[in-house]
């Protein structure tokens, strides 16, 4: 052979072999995804940790893999999918090839409602996937909402049609003065409980609206207990109720002032509006370990059992409707003080025992700034 043909043989050879060796690497690359894609034991370890209820099923239905969740709720049960709804739903999704979706309601490991917006899904190789995203957040939140409107509607129209009988009553005794007096007297304190619900309506929706952090200042807490307590100093002395403040110098957090007075005052008025004339209210701030301050508002009131301090801070939770209303109370104020310390990355709690007093204790993280230990 000439060195020319040899030279050919060997680029040949050389060509054949590379092409053998781009082949084996590309069959073991396509292997290795298909090998991804269809390896049972891979899909169940990537749907496991979803959130979702996620099962992938054979032709025949059988459950190929499945998230944690699907488990959890029932979705998927050993190599079986649940419940018939998902069957059907599938079933119709694969006859007319396009993704179908259903509301499913199921129930979570503790009995609890589970609600799942699903989704069966078709796969071009007679599989099939079926996705179950959990709603029951978004659900519990439109309850919640749904509750909060009828309460406030409910609440709403006590003061408002009783602004129209007093009204009305004024009109009809325009021949008697003191009558006159006596209706526009009530038909003024309904006026004024009226403005507070709606104030205090108002103040709530605002902070579940907006992150008072967002706009978070250093506050003086010395500053914050006197102007509270301040707000409160003349139905005190009305009702005959002492309030002291004692404010350990220098103590700052990161927050919003203005909802921080408004929580202090819902707590300091709380503790007069529910003691009887001569009690004590005391008014404190300290530190209370590395982390945390602590406010304290104390009293010697009527005090609150151990089953209604459990509810207390639900919005429009009284333990006596006519006590509160009495005092010009809207049911609000607790719901509005734990939005504010939690909003604040603190924390808001009760002790109580009836006929001795309670103490409520605001925990809030405490700013370096300022502080003399
Ligand atoms: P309200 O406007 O009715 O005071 P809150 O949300 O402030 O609403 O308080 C809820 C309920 O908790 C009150 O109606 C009252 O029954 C009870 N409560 C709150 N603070 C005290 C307190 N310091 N002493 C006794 N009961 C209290």
């Amino acid at each position: 052979m000439t060195p020319y043909a040899w030279a050919l043989l060997g680029l040949v050879l050389g060509a054949g072999l590379g092409a053998l060796v781009v082949w084996l690497v590309v069959r073991r690359a396509a292997h290795k995804v298909r090998g991804q894609i269809v390896n049972r034991h891979h899909l169940g370890e990537i749907l496991a940790p979803l959130r979702a209820a996620v099962v992938v099923v054979s032709e025949a239905d059988f459950v190929l893999a499945a998230s944690d969740f699907a488990r959890t709720v029932g979705m998927a049960r050993g190599s079986s999918l649940f419940p018939a709804e998902v069957g059907n739903l599938l079933t119709d999704a694969r006859r007319e090839q396009r993704i179908l979706e259903c509301d499913l309601r199921l129930a979570g490991p503790a009995g609890e409602p589970v609600q799942l917006a699903v989704r069966a899904v078709p796969l071009s190789n007679g599989a099939a996937v079926v996705i179950g995203e959990d709603r029951s957040e978004d659900l519990r939140f439109s309850e919640t909402r749904r509750d909060f409107v009828a309460n406030i509607s409910h609440e709403l129209k006590t003061p408002i049609g009783a602004i129209g009988l007093l009204a009305e009553a004024a009109d009809s005794a325009a021949e008697d003065p003191a009558a006159v007096h006596r209706f526009l007297g009530k038909l003024t304190k309904e006026t004024r409980r009226l403005n507070e619900l709606v104030s205090q309506i108002i103040a709530l929706s605002r902070l579940q609206a907006a992150d008072p952090m967002l706009a978070a200042h250093e506050v003086h807490l010395a500053q914050v207990l006197e102007a509270a307590v301040a707000r409160c100093t003349e139905i005190a002395e009305a009702g005959g109720i002492s309030i002291s403040v004692q404010a350990q110098p220098g103590l700052q957090v990161v927050g919003d002032a203005e909802e921080l007075e408004t929580a202090v005052t819902n707590l300091v008025q709380n503790a007069v509006a529910y003691s009887e004339p001569g009690a004590r209210v005391a008014v404190t701030s300290s530190i209370a370990d590395d982390q945390m301050i602590e406010i304290r508002v104390s009293d010697n009131g009527i005090g609150i059992s151990a089953d209604d301090q459990l509810r207390i801070f639900e919005r429009f939770f009284r333990v006596d409707a006519g006590r509160s209303r009495a005092s010009g109370g809207t049911g609000l104020g607790l719901s509005i003080v734990k939005h504010v310390a939690v909003a604040h990355g603190g924390e808001v709690v009760v002790w109580s025992r009836v006929g001795h007093g309670s103490t409520f204790t605001l925990r809030l993280p405490r700013s370096r700034e300022g502080i003399s230990e």
